[in-house]
């Protein structure tokens, strides 16, 4: 999965280039004027976090040779390949490919194995969906095959459209239009006197992750959901559809997972634990995660009767899609009938695990990771991804064949089950927690890939290291670096008023003014939609996701029968040059990460980042307090009622509690620390590599146990407020935003939630968590100095 609503961002020195040859630059050939001039290589003598001057110039070298390996007809063969049946999990073709890749592993050197588990993953045995009354329409719930693609019409091992882990059910009622079905809109819906209780809604995706949208339409009493793909979002309002361009077809549906990854993500039998064949499990009745009505996702040709069907007020105008019909809220005279009843049984799900012992470090691993199931074929999703993972595995695998071998130990992932809740990555994560929390340095995680922007999330520790990454990897359709790139397009955004990729205008400002000045890139924070949740939210491990895009068309496909070969090669990284520009920043990153002389953590950006983070919730916490002063007087003074207009009356919004001065002083006096504690590390940082990094190797060892364990003290065993498996409380997916993440989740949800008491609790343990932080900061400063 992973829906495209993240911030990527950028700043720092580009460096010095020079030209040579840009063999990538002939995939792309024809797309932009300067195809023709030469690529330009960056500066050799730039610094490399972790390295000293010589073996900076080494690693450059050990890169080049990585990248001589790489080849796009390679990664465009096993696409091709992976991509040519359906891969959903429990299909004959998901397995295949695990078993495919193992072999190329083995083949490349690596010491690799299947880890399997046993899931729950219900499948669809019967749906229906009709219309009632005021006519009657049956709906088709099929994706025929498109002309011209020619895997579409490969599909007979596939699932038809369905949202896994909605409810078995058959239920008939009126139906009620409810825009994104977010909390905002229940409040809309309130103040027009129409209760959903009883009745089935209709949903259109996109405002909000799709699980909620079911989730809040059971909390608000509906007895069923369907989710529908406006064409505004992708559709015809976007471009051309699919064939002719690449945007949603008629017929195309968005399948997806309703599970709550909101409380925990993986098996929603096995939470805490891995589903191996003797685990302990819950009952369905107990799993928190399961929905309890039904659900299906339906394609706008099938909405549409539907919604034009639908009585009562017009829809409000931020409400109204791109079908060629007047929105109306309902409720009725649209009566439905859902009927939809699945095989409850468990499947077994494939982890290909493939590792590749430090020499020096066996101790301290790297895991990289990319999942290989998909909804359908899965060609873009993930598919781009994983291929570029694989290619890494073969030309890491062919420096070891040539005598090289990483200080650091290597482990490899293609995981299963991703996209019914992250399944692969969270069993296989439960199951070696104790492992992992005591060796893992580094999570990488990827998903699919396409042209366009380097889009960098994770542990803001990390800053730095992206930074020189990204310096160092040719941009496929311009001269420049993936960075200067990156930066262009951010400075550009701050001058037209932002892309829409930034949460405000001052966040795209910042970006603009952070890209200008040639600072580090700015990670963002994560939340959830990919396999990095178990890593970075339940175990503490520090964590990068990293991935291109935003200059595809891949989103009229996503999650349907659609995300196909033929699409993706036109469409989504046309010639695969993306897709090599990825594994060379990955892999470069991981080379990097793993020779290293000490770990390539730097903290002064995260300290700024986390100051930022605190001084959202001062703001946030006023700006709550002043608004529902302003609802108070206008309560009193009934100015509702007076504004409305009585022929079409709109009542007044739910009065709110006051909001009371909350005690920052915990947090800001532990920013304060932090500002202080990682200038102190970081100016120590670099003086020791001034010198060279000459440590001894017990003090270097003793080091890197301190900064492998640092990203830990950001959690807390209790976890989060009503869902313990999240322990992380800097990063965690919002309660109300799915994919999108929170930061300082326990403070920042309970002040949205007017939970006062439960704010002023997470202040104190955040401030606490933070303080030990530093502590362990401090200590490994102590041990830079000579
Ligand atoms: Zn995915």
């Amino acid at each position: 999965m992973q829906a495209s609503d993240r911030v990527p961002t950028a700043h720092r020195t580009i460096g010095h280039w020079r030209a040579v040859p840009g063999p990538l630059l002939c995939a792309l050939a024809g797309i932009v004027a300067w195809q023709s001039t030469a690529a330009l290589e960056p500066d050799e003598s730039a610094p490399m976090l972790g390295f000293n001057a010589t073996a900076a110039l080494e690693q450059r070298a050990l890169e080049r040779r990585f990248d001589s390996d790489l080849s796009a007809a390679e990664l465009r063969e096993w696409l091709q390949s992976m991509s040519s049946a359906p891969n959903q999990v429990g299909s004959a073709h998901d397995e295949a490919n695990a078993r495919f890749m193992l072999q190329r592993f083995r083949d490349w050197g690596w010491d690799a194995n299947i880890e399997s588990f046993s899931v729950l993953y219900p499948t669809p045995k019967q749906v229906s969906l009709q219309m009632i009354a005021p006519t009657h329409y049956v709906a088709r719930l099929k994706e025929p095959v498109v002309p011209g693609d020619e895997s579409s019409g490969r599909l007979a091992a596939g699932l038809p459209p369905y949202n896994v882990y909605g409810a078995d059910g058959d239920v008939t009622g009126e139906l009620v239009y409810v825009n994104f079905g977010m909390p905002e809109d229940y409040r809309e819906l309130e103040r027009r006197g129409i209760s959903v209780t009883g009745k089935l809604v209709i949903v259109r995706y996109g405002g909000g992750w799709r699980g909620l949208k079911p989730k809040l339409a059971y909390e608000h009493g509906a007895i069923g959901c369907l989710i529908y793909s406006d064409p505004r979002a992708d559709g015809y309002f976007q471009g051309d559809v699919y064939p002719r361009g690449a945007w949603r077809p008629a017929d195309g549906v968005q399948r997806g997972s309703v599970a709550d990854i909101t409380l925990y993500s993986g098996d929603p039998l096995t939470p805490n634990i891995g589903a191996t064949a003797d685990a302990p499990r819950l009952s369905l009745a107990e799993a928190k995660t399961l929905l309890k009505i039904p659900v299906l996702p339906i394609s706008y040709a099938d909405a549409q009767p539907l919604l034009a069907a639908l009585g009562g007020p017009v829809a409000p105008e931020g409400w109204r899609g791109a079908l060629p019909i007047t929105y109306h809220l309902g409720a009725g005279p649209t009566r439905v009938h859902l009927h939809i009843e699945s095989d409850w049984s468990r499947k077994t799900i494939y982890d290909v695990i493939a590792k590749l012992n430090g020499s020096e470090l066996p101790d301290e691993w790297i895991v990289r990771g990319n999942h290989h199931d998909g909804w359908v074929l899965g060609a873009g999703d993930p598919l781009s991804g994983n291929v570029d993972m694989m290619a890494e595995a073969k030309a890491i695998g062919a420096l070891v064949k040539g005598g090289w071998r990483p200080r650091r130990t290597l482990i490899y992932a293609s995981w299963d089950g991703e996209e019914p809740g992250l399944i692969g990555s969270t069993e296989w994560a439960e199951t070696h927690a104790r492992e992992l929390q005591a060796h893992a340095v580094l999570y990488v995680n990827s998903d699919e890939n396409a042209r366009g922007f380097l889009d960098a999330g994770g542990s803001h520790s990390l800053e730095r290291l992206v930074t020189e990454v990204a310096a160092d990897v040719h941009d496929p359709q311009t001269p420049g670096s993936v960075l200067a790139r990156l930066r262009a397009r951010l400075r550009v955004a701050g001058y037209e008023g932002g892309d829409g990729r930034a949460q405000s205008n001052a966040e795209t400002q910042a970006l603009a003014r952070g890209a200008a000045s040639g600072a580090d890139l700015t990670l963002a924070a994560l939340g959830s939609g990919s396999d990095y949740s178990a890593f970075l939210q339940h175990l503490g491990i520090a964590t990068l996701d990293l991935s291109y895009g935003g200059e595809d068309e891949q989103a009229g496909v996503y999650h349907s029968d659609y995300d196909s070969y033929e699409h993706f090669m036109r469409f989504g990284d046309p010639g695969l040059a993306y897709g090599i520009a990825e594994a060379q920043t990955v892999g470069h990153l991981v080379l990097r990460v793993a020779d290293a002389g000490i770990l390539p953590l730097q903290f002064t950006d995260m300290a700024g980042v986390y100051a930022g983070y605190v001084h959202e919730l001062h703001e946030l916490a006023d700006e709550r307090r002043a608004r529902s002063a302003t609802l108070h007087e206008l309560l009193e003074a009934h100015a509702f009622e007076l504004a409305t207009d009585p022929t079409r009356a709109v009542g007044p919004p739910a009065a709110e509690s006051e909001v009371p001065f909350l005690d920052f002083a915990p947090l800001d006096n532990a920013i304060v620390r932090l500002e202080r504690s990682a200038k102190a590390y970081d100016a120590a940082y670099s003086s020791a590599s001034h010198g060279g990094l000459v440590l001894n190797a017990a003090r270097r060892s003793e080091l890197d146990a301190q900064l492998q364990q640092l990203e830990q003290a950001l959690t807390s065993e209790r976890g989060l407020p009503g869902r313990p498996w999240y322990h992380h409380l800097i990063y965690a997916p919002g309660m109300l935003t799915g994919y999108g993440a929170k930061t300082l989740p326990g403070v920042r949800e309970a002040i949205e939630g007017r939970r006062w008491d439960e704010a002023g609790a997470y202040i104190v343990t955040t401030a606490r968590a933070l303080e030990v932080y530093c502590d362990r900061l401090e200590a490994s400063t102590a041990l830079l100095r000579p």
